[in-house]
């Protein structure tokens, strides 16, 4: 190993993804290179508990003319707008020539983490966040038993800098009858490493990880937290379950109180890095619900956080549009350290704290 990877300090290389199979150039000498272009407002308002136009607040009407319930733990609807859904046509007209195209079929939800509009996933109880486990156990195993549904994707993005206006915490679900291309990327790499090596991929970079310890952000018995060796983003974080399980619903009810923990300890680290709620898109990464045998898939949730300082978005320029590769300005040794030295409390309860005299 080159001297360069211990201290994260002027890394200069590419490094492996071996789960979406491309390399990733680490230039980390660049980035204090100076800034004069567009920079992103801090997003740091104070919201109230309920809003009353808020579609995704309880007992509110949503615009196609259906009301929320009066919920009080978890809320699950059917998208009204959805992108995929089951009356999609079912012949699509053939294209010419090469040109291929097959129909768009699939079942679109809403997910409310919680009646309360102004919380965010991290500042929910431990218990609401297991419990919110529980709800999209409950939704894999329900869409993906359907034979029209061959994938269930789970993503939250959050913040407006990744489009959502609405910050009520809520996550979306596409079942599919296609496979999302990362997914069917990581769940073609897991099985022929797991025919060749018989051992999961995954448990692989686990061990790996653990092994060189100094990305790792946080763990327990059943689960961690780290920043991978080869991410792409500044603050990219995956968090896993420590067994190969290739969803959440196979996860044992340890095992998600143990994975409930790290996902909010990593939650309020994030938040608590700037001070503010940190957007990101997060992605529960699950095997495919298509009846193959996917057992070298190892669940995991992966953090795409889009800026790289508090009012700096990372821009997809020439290397990663045009080229296909990501250039990433900065270590992930470096990054990870950051976090690593951020208090567990969400700073919002410190801020309310009496001052000690
Ligand atoms: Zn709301
Ligand atoms: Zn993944």
């Amino acid at each position: 190993m080159s001297e360069s990877n211990g201290s994260g300090n002027g890394v200069w290389e590419e490094r492996w993804h071996p789960l979406r199979e491309e390399w990733v150039i680490v230039a980390a000498h660049r980035q204090d290179r100076p800034w004069s272009g567009e920079t992103v407002p801090r997003e740091n308002k104070v919201l109230p508990h309920y809003v009353d136009d808020c579609y995704l607040c309880p007992g509110n009407l949503r615009i196609s003319g259906k009301r929320n319930e009066q919920y009080d733990g978890v809320f699950v609807f059917d998208n009204d707008h959805p992108c995929v859904g089951l009356n999609a046509p079912s012949d699509p007209k053939t294209p010419a020539g090469v040109f291929q195209n097959r129909p768009a079929d699939g079942i679109a939800r809403v997910v409310c983490y919680t009646p309360r509009h102004d919380l965010a996933l991290a500042q929910l109880k431990p218990i609401e966040i297991e419990n919110l486990l529980s709800t999209w156990q409950r939704q894999y195993v329900e869409l993906g038993s359907r034979d029209d549904i061959n994938h269930v994707l789970v993503f939250e993005n959050k913040g407006e800098v990744v489009g959502v206006s609405n910050p009520h915490p809520h996550c979306q679900i596409y079942a599919t009858n296609f496979v999302f291309k990362t997914i069917e990327t990581e769940a073609a790499v897991s099985a022929r490493h797991v025919a060749q090596s018989g051992r999961p991929l995954f448990a692989e970079i686990v061990e790996a990880e653990q092994e060189e310890s100094k990305r790792i952000i946080c763990e327990n018995e059943n689960a961690l937290a780290f920043l991978p060796f080869f991410a792409r983003y500044a603050y990219e974080v995956f968090v896993a379950p420590k067994r190969t399980h290739k969803s959440l619903a196979d996860l044992s009810d340890p095992e998600v109180h143990d994975f409930a923990a790290v996902l909010q300890e990593t939650l309020i680290r994030f938040d608590n890095l700037w001070q503010m709620p940190f957007p990101y898109v997060m992605t529960l990464h699950q095997a495919p619900t298509d009846g193959a045998d996917h057992r070298g898939f190892h669940f995991h949730i992966e953090f795409h956080p889009p800026l790289r300082k508090p009012n700096l978005l990372k821009y997809l320029a020439g290397p990663e549009i045009g080229g296909g590769n990501f250039l990433s300005d900065t270590a992930p040794e470096q990054k990870v350290a950051e976090l690593q030295s951020l208090p567990i409390r969400h700073y919002t309860e410190s801020r309310t704290e009496p001052i000690v005299k």
